[in-house]
């Protein structure tokens, strides 16, 4: 690829991210083929989706600018749990078993130019929702998939084609990875808990959260194993070091807090989980709470307390 059809690519994932921007600004979140297909984006008529496959390779492109996982109520291949390998980073398939397919050679083509791309993850109820940007950052011919990294950061060569193109605040703040992956990391870890409280096996889930151990904003990684299903209060409770959980899923309430005399509330629900096992635990072993990272915690809420 020369240097002037890098930029056109560029230009054309810029316009497709700043149009999801004001999409999602205005409260879109999902999206159909229909909603993305005939878009102006940097002066090209283009289709942001892909009608059959996975891989979205449009003429007018020599790189893939979309993949799409499509929803799977049995929590089959969805990208956010069963594509995460144990260095946190997720995978996706190549089509079928020619790594030389042309729709696999588009996505090679990403990878090797780093150009960023749009995840079309299926959400319950129909619909796509948008993960972007993203980056191809490494391919496993013998596994037929690629590594993917969804915390994009900027890449430091990336020289954007125009000042009419000059990131908009927006799109800088999802650089930022602020919300970015939120949502894959809180669909993921509720279903791996059922929907339950680890600590109190509480099922209502606009009242539940995916908590991290390792703070994101302390570089935490969006992964099941850095995550726990837990109520607002049990979350709470976590994050002010009133609760703590050992490496071996224990909970243990501060002391202070334990000798408190107090309601019903404080009683049931906070001091009697002291001493005891998480409640909920995902049923995969490979997707437990990973016991390094609960001792690190741990470790804080002892010197806490
Ligand atoms: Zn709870």
């Amino acid at each position: 690829m020369t240097p002037a059809e890098r930029l056109r690519e560029l230009a054309i994932r810029h316009a497709a991210f700043t149009w999801l921007d004001r999409q999602r600004a205005a409260g879109k979140e999902t999206f159909t083929q229909e909603d993305t297909t005939g878009l102006q984006l940097a002066g090209e008529t283009i289709r942001l989706m892909p009608t059959q496959q996975g891989i979205w390779k449009p003429g007018q492109l020599a790189a893939a600018p979309a993949v799409r996982t499509v929803y799977r109520p049995d929590g089959a291949d969805r990208p956010y749990d069963d594509a995460v390998g144990t260095d946190g980073f997720y995978r996706y398939k190549m089509r079928g078993d020619d790594p030389n397919h042309f729709e696999n050679r588009a996505l090679r083509e990403a990878m090797i130019e780093r150009l960023p791309l749009i995840w079309w993850l299926g959400v319950q109820g129909g619909g796509y929702s948008a993960l972007y940007p993203i980056f191809l950052v490494g391919e496993e011919r013998p596994d037929l998939q690629f590594v993917v990294d969804i915390d994009a950061v900027p890449q430091p060569d990336i020289v954007w084609p125009s000042v009419e193109l000059e990131l908009d605040p927006s799109y800088r703040q999802q650089l930022t990875k602020i919300r970015l992956h939120q949502r894959p990391f809180r669909a993921a870890v509720l279903r791996a808990y059922k929907t339950s409280c680890a600590v109190c096996s509480f099922r209502h889930s606009d009242l539940l959260d995916a908590a991290h151990i390792h703070e994101d904003s302390t570089g935490g990684r969006p992964v099941i194993t850095n995550g726990l299903t837990l109520c607002k209060m049990h979350h709470a409770a976590y994050d002010r070091q009133i609760l703590g959980i050992t490496p071996d899923y224990e909970v243990r309430i501060n002391s202070d807090v334990l000798a408190e005399v107090d309601g019903p509330m404080l009683r049931h629900g906070i001091q009697e989980f002291h001493g005891q096992q998480l409640m909920v635990l995902p049923e995969r072993r490979t997707q437990r709470p990973d016991r390094l990272l609960l001792d690190q915690r741990y470790q804080a809420f002892l010197t806490a307390g």
